[in-house]
């Protein structure tokens, strides 16, 4: 419980009251939405001192944000232990390109982990390569071989955790310690556990970035990214954001903050019905492997219980002996679940996969599984009845192999 500071009090708590100083709140509960692009001087005097500033809270023009965004910002570095400050993206793929060209230039060598999420993969690939920085992509999982995969003009590490898509864990401290030792910044994507769940800069990373449209936002009707960093780094990604022109909205920030508000019980009851659908997809005799790090004795869970607080609804599975037909019968059955992109809405998503494509260093199927393992679906828990979801899928189950 509350030790009197700030940061003694439990995230649950912190949820509630972060970002929430009278200063841009105007003392109601919820910063008011404040549009505004062009401030009003009085005389010349003032505009020449109004530039110079260039902080939150000391509005100047819209580009460097309002009271809105700023009360959004303030609460999401209140909750990332070790932040000194967050910036907003107009989308998680924005945090992502932003925080990379803030720490890069021409010359630069990237490590991408393996199973980074695809667009991030394609950023290495394409806008990266055409501006003179070259990528490695590595095993998150064969430390020796990541280590053996630097360079000295590598500059930095992208790491995400639980992989995409196929969820492996990887030991973030004991990469991004390998990572500073050889004088590497360290960039995570934190979206899937957000800093309820996992501590990145308290785990060795130097900006921990989040797409907000998932988690924060919670309702499936927003579109934002945010990059959170101690002082070093969030002067440059301030600096960079601003000179790409990343701005996002009061409206949009006002959406965020109120999914932020019950993003907490809204990630334990999508944790809880997690672990509930993936202990009875394990038991099925049509699923070869059910990729949840959360659950008990599957691979990545002793890291999951040591560096993770808390989970989300996101995992996923792989059918036995199934092709893509049978896969498709068997989504196309469920009447719960949503057939879409995305994840972390209020509302149950499911997604057919094929990791072939976007992998080049981790084998799929993986060492020890049959060969025919490979049919993936992955899964986004939404608030619904655990019950209703399981029953959908048990349908769903008999429809796919009466086709
Ligand atoms: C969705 C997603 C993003 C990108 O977020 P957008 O807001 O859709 O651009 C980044 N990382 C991960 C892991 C995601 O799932």
């Amino acid at each position: 419980m509350a030790k009197g500071g700030k940061q003694d009090r439990s995230p649950a708590t912190r949820l509630v009251t972060s970002g929430r100083s009278g200063d841009f709140s105007d003392h109601v509960v919820n910063p008011p939405v404040w549009r505004a692009s062009t401030h009003l001087y009085p005389d010349c005097e003032a505009l020449r001192e109004g530039v110079k500033s260039n902080a939150d809270g000391q509005f100047f023009y819209g580009r460097r944000g309002a009271p809105t965004q700023w009360a959004l910002c303030d609460a999401l570095t209140e909750l990332e232990p070790g932040a000194a400050g967050t910036v907003l993206y107009p989308s998680g793929v924005a945090a992502i390109v932003g925080s990379l060209l803030a720490v890069l230039r021409a010359g630069d060598v990237l490590l991408v982990t393996d199973n980074a999420y695809d667009p991030t993969r394609n950023t290495a690939m394409g806008l990266l390569k055409r501006f003179g920085v070259e990528h490695r992509f590595f095993d998150p999982l064969d430390h020796e071989a990541f280590e053996a995969a630097f360079c000295d003009r590598t500059k930095a590490i992208m790491l995400e955790n639980p992989g995409s898509l196929t969820m492996e864990l990887c030991d973030i401290p004991a990469l991004a310690r390998i990572a500073r030792e050889k004088g590497a910044v360290s960039l995570m994507d934190n979206t899937w556990a957000t800093s309820l769940g996992f501590h990145a800069l308290e785990h060795g990373c130097d900006i921990a970035i989040t797409a907000l449209t998932k988690h924060v936002g919670g309702h499936s009707d927003l579109m934002m990214g945010a990059a959170s960093a101690g002082e070093r780094w969030y002067r440059r990604l301030r600096q960079t954001a601003q000179q790409l022109g990343h701005v996002v909205s009061p409206d949009d920030a006002s959406l965020a903050l109120r999914g932020l508000r019950t993003m907490g019980v809204r990630l334990e009851r999508e944790t809880a019905t997690a672990l509930e659908l993936a202990r009875w997809l394990d038991a099925r005799e049509e699923i070869a492997h059910v990729l949840c790090p959360m659950l008990p004795g599957s691979p990545g869970h002793e890291l999951w219980s040591r560096d993770f607080s808390g989970g989300c609804g996101l995992f996923s599975f792989v059918l036995k002996g199934r092709d893509d037909v049978a896969r498709c019968r068997l989504i196309d059955a469920l009447e719960l679940f949503g057939i879409g992109y995305s994840w972390g809405g209020f509302e149950s998503l499911a997604l057919p996969f094929d990791v072939t494509p976007v992998r080049s260093k981790m084998s799929w199927p993986k060492e020890g599984w049959g060969l025919e393992d490979t049919c993936g679906i992955r899964l986004s828990i939404g608030l619904e009845d655990p019950a209703d979801l399981i029953a959908d899928l048990e349908q769903a189950l008999a429809a796919m192999d009466e086709g």
